[in-house]
Parts: structure tokens; C-alpha cells; sequence
């Protein structure tokens, strides 16, 4: 094993792991019910082009975010492009800078332009106030991301979007499963976006999906997704192929079957963390709303270096010498600050960055049990209580 000055055995009698934990690892699935799916879509010889088991997934997807359509895609960012295409999007998007570049990326690759806005600290998304300041007659729609499960103010922010006639959608890659004002996520805006990637909570090794109440819309993204067969109007730009496959879609529905026991699994698993850190000064849990449903993939702490004696990226060395592999979590760094964005316009989004620099992603997911995160807890104590010494260590060395 690496030794280094971060690795706390220098200091001894540290907790031991016995083998690393990543964050971000996939929950399990039943195989056996994966299997069968498999088996019977080759049996079936019906393998893409909306089978019987993306169908499937699609209403299962629907039911579960409430919405009457849900158009299942190949991965979510080709989902967000279908989406700004089917609006017909045009010059400037507001978008969160906190966010996966995926975000981003899809009105940049669509030839829109990403225009960053500063987030509510509180909640991680979009400040409505911010977002009324960023809009300028070239703005074509606030696109909102439900920052690690937490939604937007879907409120306040479609209030602003109407008040400039423009539309407002949400990319809700990390939420579903979660509710605002006891709603769920998947019937705000025009449409919001899930994704099914790996290693998300919802698993269909690669996938996406647009959802909406708006029946229009979604026969617009159908056909887009699809070569953009059937489109009435000839003046569409033809149209892509971001279908998902009947393999994936076997993959989602059996990762369906046990969302339940996920969330169980996850909401057990925070709550371990809270009570394993609840009294440890300079370690704070990105907030949930505990009056909404949440799915709790992501267990973000923020680390404060002052009271810590630690540096956010300090800890999450010694976190690796001590093979946990927590990780920086999706959106830091934030968007503006990585390539292509940050030789663009300069921006000031000071919450944006304070949070980016602060936060950390602690493994969990249904790999990850009660004692491994009792364990990793202790390693987080043992290491702010010689926070000082370690940073001074690493600065010798
Ligand atoms: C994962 C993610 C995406 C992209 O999802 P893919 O299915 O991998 O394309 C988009 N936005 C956010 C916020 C994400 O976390």
C-alpha cells in the first residue's frame, strides 16, 4: 500500500479499511431478474427501436415522476440536446455553473451559449434573483439542475422564466425518486431530464430520458430521437439517433424493481454518517429538506479548514492513503472554471465557488454497509483530529 505523509499510520493506531471504498460505485442489481430480461429480448429478436422493454421502462419512468410521457434516450446528455432542440433553442441558455459540464456542454455542442448563474448556498441550485439579473433579450430558456437530489425553487424560477416568455426545463439527472412540495421531480418546467448512467441512482448501464406533461413536446422529442421520423414540419433539422436499447432498458427496469430498497439502503447509510460525524466541528452535510422525499445517492459533507485544520483536497488524500476513494463530487470544479468555459467571458459566482471548494462525495449506494461507513467516519475523525499536523507535514514535504 502507498505510504505517504498523508497516510495516517504515520500517526499511529489509525482505523484500518480492509479494501477501498469508491464513491460512486453501481448499485447492485438482481442478475437473475437481468438475465431473464436479456434472455427473453434475444429470444423476442426485438433489440432497439422502442421494444417492449424500453415501453416498459418508459411508463415505469413516468409513473414515477408523476408525468404523463417519458421518451427513453441513449444517455442524458443526448437527452438535454434532443430537449433544446425540440424547443428550439436559440442564443443564450442560463445555466448553473455547479453542475455535471454535461449541462453545459449541450447547449455549447447545440451552438447555444451557456451563460453561468450563482447558485442559492443553501439549496447548491439556481438563485432565481440571479437568474432574472442574467436575462438579456438573447436568453432562450433557463435550463435548472437539481443539484445532488435537492430541487430547485421550481416556483420562483418558472415565475421568472414566464415573466420573460421564456421556458424553463431541468436537468434532473440526480433526482429522481426526490419531490418538491411534495411533488415529484419529473413534472417541472416544460420537461426535465433523468439520467440512467452506471452510476447513477437509477442504473441502465448507459441512459436517459425526457419527461413531460406537455404531449406535443414529447411527440416533437420522439420523432427527433428517432432520425426525426414523423416530424410534420420539413424545416426540422432532420433529426439524431438517441435511442436507448432494449438491453439497457432491461437493465433499468431491473434496477427499478429494487429502487425502493436503495433509497432504504441509502437513507440508512446517511444516517449512519450523520451519527458517526454528528459532533465533529468543521464537517457539515450538504442539507436536505427533511419535509421532501429525497433519494440520497450522493452523501456530501462540506469540510471547513479553518476548524478542520484541513484542506478539502488534504482530507481527500489522506482519505485515499487510507484507500476510502471519496471523490470531489459532480460539479466541482464547476463549469466555469474547466475548459472550454473558462477562457470565455470571465464570470463572478462567488457561492458557486466557495461551495465547489469545499465539498466532498462519501461512498455509499448499496455496496457500501454500515460498518465500512463506521469505519471510514472514524478515518474522517482521526484525521481532523490531527488535522494540524498532517497539513504540516504535507507542507515540510
Ligand atoms: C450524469 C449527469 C449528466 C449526464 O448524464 P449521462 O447519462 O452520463 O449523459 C447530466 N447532468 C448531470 C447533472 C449529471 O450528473
Amino acid at each position: 500500500m502507498k505510504r505517504d505523509l498523508t497516510d495516517l499510520a504515520l500517526f499511529g493506531g489509525r482505523p484500518a479499511l480492509l479494501h477501498p471504498l469508491h464513491t460512486n460505485q453501481p448499485n447492485t442489481v438482481d442478475r437473475t431478474r437481468l438475465f431473464d430480461r436479456l434472455t427473453w429480448a434475444l429470444d423476442n429478436q426485438w433489440l432497439s427501436n422502442g421494444g417492449p422493454l424500453v415501453r416498459e421502462f418508459e411508463d415505469r419512468v413516468a409513473e414515477l415522476a408523476g408525468v404523463r410521457n417519458c421518451v427513453a434516450t441513449c444517455n442524458a446528455t443526448t437527452a438535454l440536446q434532443l430537449l433544446m432542440r425540440a424547443a428550439d433553442l436559440s442564443g443564450e441558455v442560463i445555466v448553473p455553473s455547479l453542475t455535471f459540464a454535461a449541462t453545459a456542454h449541450a447547449a455549447r455542442w447545440l451552438g447555444l451559449e451557456p451563460v453561468f448563474c450563482d447558485i442559492d448556498p443553501v439549496t447548491g441550485c439556481l438563485d432565481p434573483e440571479r437568474v432574472a439579473e442574467a436575462i438579456t433579450p438573447r436568453t432562450s430558456a433557463v435550463v435548472g439542475v437539481h443539484l445532488w437530489g435537492r430541487p430547485c425553487a421550481v416556483n420562483q424560477l418558472g415565475k421568472v422564466a414566464a415573466n420573460h416568455g421564456i421556458p424553463a426545463f431541468y436537468d434532473a439527472a440526480h433526482a429522481i425518486g426526490c419531490t418538491s412540495d411534495g411533488r415529484p421531480v419529473g413534472g417541472f418546467g416544460v420537461a426535465e431530464v433523468f439520467s440512467f448512467h452506471a452510476t447513477k441512482v437509477v442504473n441502465a448501464f448507459e441512459g436517459g430520458a425526457i419527461v413531460t406533461d406537455d404531449d406535443e413536446f414529447a411527440d416533437r422529442v420522439r420523432a427527433l430521437h428517432n432520425f426525426g421520423k414523423g416530424l410534420a414540419s420539413v424545416s426540422e433539422a432532420g433529426g439524431t439517433n438517441g435511442k436507448m436499447s432494449e438491453a439497457s432498458a432491461a437493465m433499468g427496469l431491473t434496477s427499478l424493481d429494487t429502487f425502493d430498497d436503495t433509497v432504504r439502503h441509502n437513507r440508512a447509510n446517511y444516517d449512519t454518517y450523520r451519527a458517526e460525524l454528528a459532533d465533529l466541528d468543521g464537517i457539515t452535510f450538504f442539507a436536505h429538506d427533511p419535509e421532501e422525499r429525497h433519494n440520497f445517492q450522493y452523501v456530501i459533507v462540506e469540510v471547513d479548514e479553518e476548524t478542520t485544520g484541513l484542506s478539502r483536497d488534504l482530507l481527500l488524500d489522506v482519505l485515499h492513503a487510507e484507500q476510502v476513494m471519496a471523490l470531489r463530487p459532480i460539479g466541482s470544479p464547476a463549469c466555469h472554471q474547466l475548459e472550454p468555459y473558462r477562457s470565455g467571458r470571465p464570470v463572478s459566482l462567488p457561492h458557486t465557488e466557495r461551495l465547489v471548494a469545499r465539498v466532498i462525495s462519501l461512498p455509499s449506494g448499496t455496496t457500501v454497509n454500515r460498518e465500512q461507513i463506521r469505519r471510514v467516519c472514524a478515518i474522517i475523525r482521526f484525521a481532523v483530529a490531527h488535522g494540524t499536523a498532517v497539513t504540516a507535514r504535507r507542507r515540510q514535504g
